[in-house]
């Protein structure tokens, strides 16, 4: 897509660390890590999020993060890792081409944990039939 950062990246018009590629799937490093090894997945096909990204892309790229992870992790010395993606603004997107982070983890206490919610919620009883209801709407 015109103007999309990680098409530029996909079609070579601008560099990147590249360290995975196959027909669907690039993988790069992220340009301002949050540990060193913090990878970026996309697919090679632009599309906005992850709800909008095509399965037949969504699949290779899950396949191609199980493989790369092990390799990431053990490259630099890290325990674990974080495997997410924001979807949509509010979540903190800010590339609009879908992209799968995979973030080293070296210890528990090096990043914060997310707040508890406060006030006054609904229950998750309501939650959950809001969810069916609607996911069920969506199949009609
Ligand atoms: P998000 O904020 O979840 O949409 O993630 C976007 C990520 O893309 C950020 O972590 C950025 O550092 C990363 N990023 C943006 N431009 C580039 C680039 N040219 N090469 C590599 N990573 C990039
Ligand atoms: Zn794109």
């Amino acid at each position: 897509m015109d103007g999309c950062i990680f098409c530029k990246i996909i079609n070579g018009e601008i560099p990147s660390t590249k360290l995975y590629e196959d027909e669907k799937v690039l993988a790069f490093l992220d340009i301002h890590p949050i540990k060193p090894g913090h990878t970026l997945i996309i697919p090679k096909k632009h599309f906005e999020n992850f709800v909008s990204t095509d399965e037949e892309y969504l699949l290779p790229m899950i396949q191609a993060a199980k493989k790369i992870a092990p390799a990431i992790i053990k490259s630099v010395g890290a325990s674990a890792f974080n495997f997410t993606t924001a979807n949509g603004a509010e979540a903190g997107q800010s590339v609009f081409h879908l992209h799968f982070h995979i973030i080293p983890r070296f210890s528990k206490s090096e990043l914060k944990d997310w707040p508890e919610m406060e006030g006054e919620q609904p229950t998750r009883i309501q939650i959950a039939d809001a969810i069916s209801k609607i996911y069920r709407e969506s199949l009609i």
